[in-house]
């Protein structure tokens, strides 16, 4: 029998979000050796989100005790469209960001390959390998943080698309007359179930008359409020929050159902901030999913929670470079 030595090498992987930049340093099985997250304060460059890359790095592997020797390689899983062959990220909306080169720089640094991907296509690469996508080739990882994207695997392969933008569920319409998306069009998933959009209704409603625990939490100041705010009300009972999370559940249900009319899939795992609250929308969720999608794919479908927590998409930034390794017939 073959069998890889784990710790003979290590992996960094590195998770680029719209607050923080989160690393991990692991072995060849992914167990994690060393972390590290770093908060974006001030709105970053170019420039800027380079060096933070380098130096984030650096700390996790000193804090692992290693040096670029005993790397095999960086995976980064960045948000937005990002281009795997050139090795950059084309457009990160959330960021501003344009055309900035990730590979080449770290590269030069470092001296080990980097490899470059969508953030959710790394978090589904994770769960495939060592989550909830391990006992299947068809299914879909769903991100519900920030904002909301989806990996899907088709048949044992990533599905990316014509231009690397397969997934981009967030921006699909559920509700023809709801709200503006940070994209510009209207009443998108997104804008109705990411952490800042319940955190936008639960504000809403409150300047429209509804009394709510939130004023309490929030120090009365309504823009102050966060998804997970009204998480901690919802769970001290309050009517109002408990009515979004419903209202959320219903949402997803709907953007859900969709996805699993159009692709089957045998799973569909959900990840990221807003899924710490799933037991406060899964049910309606999943009602809504009896009650929308079609009688054969809703009996096929499970919808899971990722148990890697939120180092998912870091994890999944290192199986990119495993999966560079190992496994060349997942990766198109
Ligand atoms: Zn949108």
């Amino acid at each position: 029998m073959l069998r890889i030595n784990a710790d003979a090498y290590h992996i960094v992987g590195i998770d680029i979000g719209i607050h923080h930049i989160r690393a991990v340093v692991t072995n060849l099985n992914a167990d994690i050796k060393a972390s590290e997250t770093l908060t974006l304060t001030e709105q970053i460059n170019q420039e800027t989100l380079v060096k933070h890359l380098i130096a984030t790095v650096s700390h996790v592997l000193e804090r692992a005790s290693l040096t670029p020797k005993d790397l095999m390689g960086i995976g980064i899983g960045m948000h937005g469209v990002v281009d795997p062959e050139a090795g950059k990220a084309v457009f990160a909306p959330n960021l501003g960001l344009r055309d900035v080169s990730l590979r080449e720089p770290l590269e030069q640094v470092f001296s080990v390959p980097v490899h470059v991907e969508n953030d959710v296509v790394a978090f589904a690469l994770g769960e495939s390998w060592f989550g909830e996508g391990k006992d299947t080739g068809n299914f879909i990882a769903v991100n519900i943080g920030e904002g909301v994207g989806a990996g899907i695997i088709l048949n044992g392969q990533i599905y990316k698309g014509a231009s690397f933008s397969a997934g981009e569920i967030g921006h699909t319409t559920v509700d023809m007359n709801g709200p503006r998306c940070s994209c510009g069009n209207y009443g998108c998933l997104q804008s109705l179930v990411s952490g800042p959009a319940i955190a936008r209704q639960a504000a809403q409603q409150i300047r429209e008359g509804r009394a709510s625990k939130l004023t309490d939490l929030c120090g009365d100041d309504l823009d102050a409020i966060t998804g997970e705010m009204v998480d901690r009300a919802a769970r001290m009972g309050d009517e109002l929050a408990r009515e979004i999370f419903l209202q959320t559940g219903r949402y997803l249900g709907i953007g859900l159902a969709n996805l699993i009319n159009t692709l089957n899939p045998r799973k569909i795992i959900l990840g990221g901030g807003v899924t710490n609250a799933s037991d406060l929308f899964l049910d309606e969720l999943n009602a809504t999913i009896q009650e929308r999608a079609m009688d054969t794919p809703a009996k096929a479908v499970s919808i899971v929670i990722s148990r890697q927590g939120e180092y998912a998409s870091a994890i999944g930034a290192v199986t990119i470079v495993l999966n560079g390794l190992f496994a060349p017939q997942i990766y198109v």
